[in-house]
């Protein structure tokens, strides 16, 4: 395997070329949210230079935004299906979007409330080059609600209420250490409440030879999806359940729509993993379990990852247990049954399903732990043993 090494002095080092310096916490991951992803303590997150973003008018944290109509004075924004209209000096539905004197800007604008150096395989992306670094960062704001957010701290507030870092497009591509980082991960909250800062950066990182990755809960309307595939290598989406009702009650979105986003993203050619956080007596019905296992086979393929999470109490739903470990084992034999080939349990380090399996003849062709790969043992992407293709991007 090539892995970069990039030390954490290296890379702190590259911040502060931009000006900037932050706490890291390469190891802080947890799990229970869509984007299953480390919070940083505050001091870690903001850094020296942490501070609010200054008000609405400050021009170096707002632009014009992508994806709406103007309705007399009012918007409307079809970036997402909450298809939120806004009257001047309305805020939207995922707290970024706001309609000033009749045009809709956005305040998620070069200012992550959350930037840290971590690696591809916490996206979590287990088939897509393998132990590439990645600077990862997100803003404030989420068009979804779920109940077990695990960053509900950042994901349900507003750029102009958290304290944010100050990083503007060139700054992020520096920030990459000139190139010590391969990529640049989209991540943390929700990157379609940042549409257009993320899409931007992306357009640039693509410039420089990066690799530009997004998780997303999927909650986004198939136009602007479309425009997004163009400037991204890899996706991971987090299926939440296969049940509209939870879908709904827990989430706050529409299962209908994130199937089409798995679908949207699989057509434009993209690699795709799916993750499935199990939140005990919610969505841990294995009948559920198998039917989206055989949707995935049929609608994306049986290639496509997929990773069953353990869940942990947060946010609203801490009066919920821990994932059983036996649920989790449950489901990956179920979606193996139902032939899904690359089936993983995350969220517990030191599981055998952390690993990747020949599906022709069991051999280990990746380990891992947790998210660190230890191993590689892949022949031209070919497992050495018995010479079955490995489905991803090994390269
Ligand atoms: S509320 Fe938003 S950030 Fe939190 S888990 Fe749901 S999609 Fe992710
Ligand atoms: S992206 Fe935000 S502003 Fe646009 S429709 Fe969705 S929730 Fe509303």
């Amino acid at each position: 395997m090539h892995r970069d090494d990039i030390s954490r002095r290296e890379f702190i080092e590259g911040l502060m070329n931009v000006g900037l310096t932050m706490g890291l916490a390469s190891t802080l991951w947890s799990v229970g949210a869509r984007c299953n992803v480390p919070l940083l303590e505050t001091k870690e997150a903001y850094g020296q230079n942490g501070r609010a973003t200054p008000n609405v008018t400050a021009h170096e944290y707002t632009k014009e935004a992508s994806w709406y109509k103007t309705v007399g004075e009012g918007t409307q924004c079809f970036l997402c299906p909450k298809g939120c209209y806004l009257a001047p000096g309305e805020t939207c539905f995922c707290r970024t979007r706001i309609n000033r004197a009749g045009k809709l800007y956005t305040t998620a604008w070069n200012n992550p409330s959350v930037i840290e150096l971590t690696s591809i395989e916490n996206g979590p992306l287990y088939h897509f080059r393998p132990g590439t670094r990645m600077l990862s960062l997100g803003t404030s704001g989420c068009n979804l609600r779920c109940l077990y957010c695990q960053n509900w701290q950042v994901s349900q507030t507003s750029p102009l209420k958290s304290r944010n870092l100050s990083f503007n497009i060139p700054q992020v591509i520096k920030a990459t250490g000139n190139k010590s980082c391969k990529g640049i991960a989209f991540n943390y909250t929700e990157p379609v409440a940042f549409y257009d800062y993320m899409v931007d950066i992306a357009e640039r990182a693509r410039q420089e030879g990066l690799t530009v990755t997004v998780a997303t809960a999927g909650y986004i309307n198939p136009s602007p999806l479309k425009e997004l595939c163009k400037k991204v290598d890899a996706f991971t989406v987090t299926l939440k359940g296969f049940d509209e009702d939870f879908y709904q009650k827990v989430c706050g979105s529409r299962l209908e729509v994130v199937l089409q986003c798995l679908e949207v993203i699989r057509k434009e050619g993209k690699w795709l993993e799916v993750v499935n956080l199990i939140v005990p007596s919610l969505n841990d019905d294995l009948t559920k379990i198998r039917k989206m296992a055989q949707w995935m086979k049929l609608h994306l393929g049986e290639d496509v990852p997929l990773h069953f999470s353990r869940f942990f109490p947060a946010y609203k739903l801490t009066g919920l247990p821990e994932t059983p470990i036996v649920t989790l084992e449950r489901a990956r034999e179920a979606a193996l049954e139902n032939g899904i080939k690359y089936v993983y349990v995350t969220n517990l380090p030191g599981h055998v399903g952390n690993s990747t399996y020949c599906p022709n003849c069991g051999g280990t062709v990746i380990a891992r732990k947790g998210f660190d790969t230890l191993a590689i043992n892949l022949e031209g992407g070919r497992c050495p043993s018995c010479k079955k293709g490995i489905s991803g991007v090994w390269v």
